[in-house]
């Protein structure tokens, strides 16, 4: 009887061992979590959680404010929201949840484009060479021609080869009409043109293309000065906007470039490219923080319809997980 009993609680373990085992073993065999098909500037709520996970310690507090530092958010932008996280969570909370919360707030509320109705509205477009301006026009002239706008663009990027025929393609693939002069035109008077010629059409927006090498014959920002004067003098108003164009990719290196067109041509809203090749979100509240300026347009991609509408809860959302 007793030697039964052996054999049975013998043959139970066994069975145990081998359930047990295929069970820690199953997930060798499932896909592994996704990490790396994460959208771009996702994560780092994991990490924080992680950082408080033994309590919020002095150490947590530097670190967050590192992993900050790390993901191109700015010293200064870094700096505030470890401060005002720090006022939240001290009386207990989530973290990771507080951080999503003041990364919301610190973009404010969604602002868009200042397009008017019945008028012509003056888009001047403004950044460094490759950051991406004609790629945003060409996707900004389709987002608006598909909602029924009439679009005229001009190319006022006269210094670099190939630039109209870039913008020709664009015009081509949106629908709208351009306007252009020939290579090292004065891009003033191709400008004028522009609104000219917008105006006769009866465009409801005018969209500038205007060139960004720094160093030429001309120095950049007074050829830009130029281009927003003219502007204003033929449409009889100031642009609408002066959107500048920033590659996400560039963290703190671009945002000191902008600046020079923030102190020249009065920028009055951020277009920030190529979101999809950076997993560094956090270069969109060093924009706010110490530019002064909203993120209005999102690009991610060099396709046609891979321009977003910037939303400031879902971009926390993506950046804090
Ligand atoms: P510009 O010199 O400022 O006019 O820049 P371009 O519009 O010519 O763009 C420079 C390069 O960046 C081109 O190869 C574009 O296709 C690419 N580009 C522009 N925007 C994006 C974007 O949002 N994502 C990616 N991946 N590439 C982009
Ligand atoms: P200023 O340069 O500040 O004296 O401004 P202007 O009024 O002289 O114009 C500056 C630029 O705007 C000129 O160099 C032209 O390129 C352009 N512009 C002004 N008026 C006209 C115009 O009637 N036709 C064309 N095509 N361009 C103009
Ligand atoms: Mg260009």
């Amino acid at each position: 009887m007793i030697i039964v009993l052996v054999i049975v609680l013998v043959l139970l373990a066994i069975v145990a061992f081998f359930l047990l085992r295929g069970r820690s073993s199953a997930p060798s065999g499932a896909p592994a979590p996704r990490r790396g098909a994460a959208p771009a500037g996702d994560g780092i709520g994991g990490k924080v959680r992680n950082l408080f996970a033994g309590g919020a310690t002095a150490d947590a507090w530097t670190e967050l404010e590192d992993l900050l530092i790390r993901a191109d958010v700015g010293p200064k932008g870094a700096e505030d929201l470890v401060t005002r996280v720090k006022s939240r969570v001290s009386s207990g909370g989530d973290a990771a949840q507080a951080l999503r919360e003041e990364v919301e707030a610190v973009l404010g509320g969604d602002v868009d484009l200042n397009i008017s109705d019945g008028e012509l509205s003056v888009v001047m477009v403004v950044g460094v060479n490759g950051s991406g301006k004609t790629t945003t026009i060409g996707k900004l002239a389709k987002r608006l021609v598909d909602s029924g706008l009439s679009v005229t663009l001009a190319g006022s990027d006269t210094f670099r080869a190939a630039a109209g025929e870039q913008l020709d393609i664009w015009a081509d693939r949106s629908g709208a009409h351009i306007v252009k002069q020939t290579r090292g035109a004065d891009p003033a008077s191709v400008a004028f043109d522009g609104v000219k010629s917008a105006q006769a059409r009866g465009s409801d927006v005018l969209i500038v293309d205007t060139a960004g090498r720094l160093h030429t014959r001309t120095p950049l920002m007074d050829e830009l000065e130029k281009v927003k004067r003219v502007l204003a003098k033929a449409a009889g108003r100031d642009p609408q906007e002066v959107l500048l164009v920033l590659d996400a990719s560039t963290g703190q290196n671009g945002i000191s470039q902008a600046r020079a067109f923030t102190d020249a041509v009065g920028v009055t809203g951020v277009a920030l490219t190529k979101l999809d090749g950076t997993a560094k979100g956090g270069i969109v509240l060093a924009v706010r923080e110490e530019l002064g300026v909203p993120v209005k347009l999102v690009g991610t991609g060099e396709g046609a319809g891979d321009l977003e509408l910037f939303d400031a809860k879902a971009f926390a959302e993506r950046m804090i997980g």
